[in-house]
């Protein structure tokens, strides 16, 4: 029997209570706690791995291959990561302090956040739910994950495989389309973590505004790239094309299309041509390292980008019945064109030609910060310039993609590309708040220093305490009160022995 939206409504309530309830508990506090529920989905991704493989093979036609290499394995390395380093990124850090703090502690603790609501897009779908959630884990956050339901069998898979490893109090896997995501937001989180469109990450910003939730937006966007003459052309078309083949192009770092000079191009087109024939033969339908596109809106949406944008240069096959486009450039695009007014999120890589590497940056700068950024140069100038004039979540030369590899870069959009990002110790402190603590006692010197700030307010006052409050950069600060007390100790021992020796003098006299 359905439920109706007031009972979906309730349930999400009651859910996130419990939620809650675990987290007041204090149960996920101990780090030996999060590192058992760090390995227990390790457990879970490796022993459930044949139903990951098939699910989302399923979902997107993936193969076994990338599965492996995105999903599977790619979650298990960050699992790796981040139980090697949890201990010393959840301990709690003493940064440097002033001289009015000389005797005080001063400290920045890592709070979890609490109850984390994680919202999954379909394109990666193990990865894009799970990824985040090593970070809320190991950060002490319950979480509740909504995976995409356009990559139904891989939902499925989630949702019966994971309470079967992990504690079912504190994470939950919630399953569902846009009427009960629109519910799930309707409550009150203490972080929401989403990954998906710019149209829908606006959705969720207004929804967490209302209860001023901070967010993480992981989104998407056209990510370029540049290619100059002085690259050797057949390992860049290599790690171009594979950047757009991989998953069929939806990715979200997908090289999304090209800037380059017309006699560029045609060397391009050239190698392009020779790499996909080696890759996937005469026919790459027939190909089973090719991915399938997710639904048919999807697919009709990338078909009508093969009219009306420019000439075919490389493939433009089609099969609907199997949501099929075949490897596709396109050539004579103009900015203005259909196909360069949104993500193309598919096997479709368009070529704008460009006078030089200027008219490139002024392209990019024109439009929406991307997400990735593509520069394929040998000439350090250029590479430098792109670096420094441009702005995008991430920057990449001479290949695509695997940035997104490099645990410990952060991985995230800027502008209408997202906000945040995660990624190794970048996902532990995105759940975490950072709460600095000043701990002060009952100590006399550290008083009489600090006692000129209450009233009765006086000229002298004033004097001592600017004097006490004006910053120093002392290098030799932090070891200051172990000096003070050392210097203190000095001075004792100095005392006593002339006191001793005076007492010396005046029994010796009175002998
Ligand atoms: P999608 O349709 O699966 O939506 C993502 C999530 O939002 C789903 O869980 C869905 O239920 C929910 N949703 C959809 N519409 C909603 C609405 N109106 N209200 C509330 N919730 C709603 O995924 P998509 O949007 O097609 O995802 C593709 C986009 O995701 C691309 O732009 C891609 O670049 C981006 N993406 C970004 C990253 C990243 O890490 N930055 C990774 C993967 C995908």
């Amino acid at each position: 029997m359905a439920l109706s939206d007031k009972q979906v409504s309730l349930n999400y309530a009651d859910l996130l209570q419990r939620s809650r309830d675990a987290f007041d508990s204090g149960k996920t506090r101990p780090i030996e706690w999060r590192i058992g529920q760090l390995k227990q989905l390790a457990r879970m991704l490796r022993e459930t791995s044949a139903d990951a493989v098939a699910a989302v093979a399923s979902d997107l036609r993936k193969n076994k291959f990338e599965t492996f290499l995105t999903e599977i394995d790619y979650i298990l390395e960050e699992i790796t990561h981040t139980l090697a380093h949890i201990k010393e990124w959840s301990a709690t850090s003493k940064p440097s302090k002033g001289l009015a703090n000389l005797f005080d502690s001063v400290e920045i603790r890592n709070d979890p956040y609490g109850v984390v609501l994680i919202i999954g897009t379909w394109n990666y779908p193990i990865q894009i739910s799970l990824l985040p959630l090593v970070g809320a884990i190991a950060a002490g956050n319950c979480v509740i994950i909504k995976p995409s339901e356009m990559s139904m069998a891989t939902s499925k898979y989630l949702s019966e495989n994971f309470p079967k490893y992990m504690d079912t109090e504190c994470y939950h896997i919630v399953t569902g389309g846009i009427e009960k995501t629109t519910e799930l937001l309707k409550q009150r989180y203490d972080y929401i973590f989403y990954t998906g469109s710019t149209t829908v990450g606006k959705i969720v910003r207004d929804a967490a505004n209302v209860h001023l939730t901070p967010v993480t937006l992981e989104l998407g966007g056209k990510s370029p790239v540049y290619i100059d003459n002085t690259v050797d052309m057949t390992m860049a078309a290599k790690r171009i094309m594979w950047g757009k083949c991989v998953n069929s192009g939806q990715t979200c770092i997908a090289p999304d299309y090209i800037l380059c000079t017309p006699e560029v191009q045609d060397k391009f087109i050239e190698e392009a041509r020779k790499i996909l024939k080696e890759w996937y033969g005469e026919n790459p339908e027939m190909s089973a390292d090719l991915a399938r596109l997710i639904s048919d809106k999807h697919y009709n949406r990338l078909v009508n980008f093969l009219n009306g944008n420019g000439k075919i240069a490389i493939g433009g096959n089609v099969n609907p019945k199997e949501k099929y486009i075949s490897p596709t450039i396109l050539i004579d695009v103009k900015q203005t064109d259909p196909i360069m007014q949104e993500e193309i999120f598919g096997p479709i890589l368009p070529i704008i030609n460009i006078n030089d590497a200027n008219e490139a940056i002024k392209f990019i700068k024109s439009r929406e910060k991307p997400l990735a950024l593509y520069i394929f140069s040998q000439n350090k100038e250029i590479i430098s310039t792109f670096l420094n004039k441009t702005s995008s979540g991430n920057a990449l030369v001479n290949d695509t993609i695997l940035h997104c590899a490099v645990e410990t870069l952060p991985f995230g959009g800027v502008g209408h590309s997202g906000i945040g990002a995660y990624h190794g110790k970048y996902s532990y402190d995105t759940f975490t708040h950072k709460k600095g603590c000043l701990i002060r006692n009952y100590n006399k010197v550290a008083e009489s220093l600090s006692q000129n700030r209450f009233p009765p307010y006086t000229d002298k006052k004033l004097t001592l305490l600017r004097l006490l409050l004006k910053k120093r950069n002392i290098p030799f600060m932090k070891y200051l009160p172990t000096l003070l007390i050392f210097g203190l100790g000095m001075l004792t021992i100095v005392i006593v022995q002339a006191a001793l020796k005076e007492f010396e003098y005046t029994e010796e006299r009175k002998v």
